[in-house]
């Protein structure tokens, strides 16, 4: 069932950058495999994926121990600061940066490792009251002062966009984004690169894509949905 998913997904994946005019290279799936056991992770491994994504910390290292240890783990979900210590080092890529305060944190114990960890500045494009990420307008600051920190590479922005039924109706949504990481690449702002765009899941990933995101974040549509009252 697995296979079919990715086939399906590969497919999708491959219509919008044709659509687009864009090179299947130049954008990322993420399989999204939180709360799914580690038997699926495997399966989807075994199909070739190495990048997956998570959003809680506890569940990410303890799949982190026994998939094998060639794989891009991506946390993407909210980061409390006093969790930071735990993935320093053992992400490839943060996604949800969303304060300077987590910023530093992560500088803090970058420097504690040795390590310098990129990151992703999460915009909430649609100022949703229920969604973690920082306002459209003060995205630019916000990645000047991270930019500061010597530890930290800022490799662009990651968004989640609104649930919505119709997937176009996001399409301005990432557009904006796509601008706004063009304006911040125009600033020339030392350490800082918009060369990522994580944005597009299940329900919208194509027009994400056809709106320029390198980075689709897929769960449901590989995985299946998720059940939460286990
Ligand atoms: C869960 C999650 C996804 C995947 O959502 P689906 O709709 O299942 O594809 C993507 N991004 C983030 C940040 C998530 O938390």
């Amino acid at each position: 069932m697995l296979k079919e998913n990715l086939i399906n997904v590969e497919n999708n994946i491959m219509k919008a950058c044709e659509k687009a005019g864009r090179n299947r290279s130049e954008v990322t799936l993420i399989a999204v495999s939180k709360t799914k056991p580690v038997e699926m992770l495997q399966e989807v491994y075994d199909q070739g994926i190495r990048y997956f994504g998570e959003n809680k910390v506890q569940e990410m290292c303890d799949k982190m121990e026994v998939m094998p240890k060639d794989i891009n783990w991506n946390m993407i979900g909210h980061l409390q600061t006093n969790k930071v210590k735990y993935i320093v080092g053992k992400t490839s890529l943060i996604h949800s940066v969303d304060s300077l305060k987590l910023a530093e944190e992560i500088q803090k114990q970058a420097i504690k490792n040795n390590v310098v960890v990129d990151i992703l500045v999460e915009v909430n494009i649609a100022n949703e009251e229920t969604k973690f990420g920082i306002s459209k307008e003060e995205t630019i600051q916000m990645v000047k002062d991270i930019a500061k920190l010597d530890h930290i590479r800022i490799k662009g922005l990651m968004t989640i966009a609104p649930f919505v039924e119709n997937p176009e109706d996001n399409r301005l949504y990432f557009r904006e984004i796509k601008q706004l990481s063009v304006d911040i690449n125009n600033q020339n702002i030392d350490n800082v690169c918009m060369d990522i765009l994580s944005m597009g899941m299940t329900g919208d990933y194509m027009v994400a894509i056809e709106e320029g995101s390198t980075m689709v974040r897929v769960g449901t549509g590989i995985f299946g949905e998720r059940n939460y009252n286990k």
